[in-house]
């Protein structure tokens, strides 16, 4: 036991110092983070739909691969963010992971380079991937809620700090790709990144603080009975960015996750 326990301490030693070297960059290192308080604040988003995407056009011709789907984003204008993004952002990985990363829309980086988190925040998730769970980007599946960078101004593409969170409206026209991309991986395990995802796909009203370091059943039965999903729901990478005093609950959400890979159950 003693043994089990140096071990898990120079595990997250290891962790800590390769993120360290990360958020020592960061220019929000030290920032503060929102209360728990304003975090669970009622939800402004729809819940998870009960049983499949609301587009009922997408459940009766689904897409015949990934592909198809991945066209059918880049050419969407279902909603405003069609008409000032640069690049859609559909997702990036490996379409056999057992676990799907799911963040709340593409920032600045993302819409420049058409994948998700590959800014600051995404090297921070790698870092995590790599130092936790023992696994490269390549080897499990990275996907946002709103497929369309959601901007403050959107004639201003080009500018920083332009970035905000995607409405209702926007989540509820976007929602059906993710839903499509999650039956076509078929994954065990999905990990929401940040309250917003975390509300959307299990349509709860708390904030992150509250909700994290337990699984949940995600609530739609997207493949059916007996194929149930779990929901891991952790901090965003860009809040450990602001606050790196959260790297050590976010450890624990992914051993959390790597316990349910490794034995398909989550203790
Ligand atoms: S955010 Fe989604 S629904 Fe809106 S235009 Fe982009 S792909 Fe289409």
């Amino acid at each position: 036991m003693r043994r089990e326990l140096a071990s898990a301490a120079k595990d997250m030693a290891v962790y800590i110092k390769a993120l360290d070297e990360n958020l020592a960059e960061s220019p929000w290192r030290g920032a503060p983070l929102k209360s728990a308080a304003s975090a669970s604040a009622p939800s402004p988003y729809p819940a998870a739909v009960p049983a499949g995407p609301a587009d009922t056009s997408m459940t009766k011709q689904p897409p015949a691969d990934m592909d198809t789907l991945a066209e059918k984003v880049g050419k969407c204008r279902k909603c405003g963010l069609g008409h000032a993004r640069l690049n859609a952002v559909f997702g990036v990985g490996s379409y056999k992971s057992k676990v799907v990363f799911v963040g709340e829309g593409p920032g600045f980086q993302e819409d420049h380079k058409g994948e998700p988190f590959v800014g600051r925040s995404g090297q921070l998730l790698d870092k995590i991937l790599e130092t936790v769970l023992g696994l490269k980007r390549s080897e499990v599946y990275i996907a946002n809620i709103v497929k369309c960078h959601p901007m403050k101004n959107p004639e201003t593409p080009e500018a920083h700090g332009n970035d905000r969170p995607p409405t209702p409206e926007e989540i509820s026209a976007c929602r059906p790709y993710l839903d499509e991309q999650l039956r076509a991986i078929k994954p065990l395990c999905i990990v929401t990144l940040g309250s917003v995802a975390t509300k959307v796909l299990l349509g709860i009203d708390k904030g992150i603080s509250l909700v994290r370091g337990r699984s949940y059943d995600y609530p739609v039965e997207l493949f059916g009975p007996g194929h149930p999903i779990k929901v891991i729901p952790t901090y965003h990478p860009a809040a450990l960015l602001r606050n790196p005093n959260l790297k050590r609950d976010t450890w624990e959400d992914m051993k959390l996750l790597k316990s349910f890979l490794e034995n398909g159950k989550i203790d």
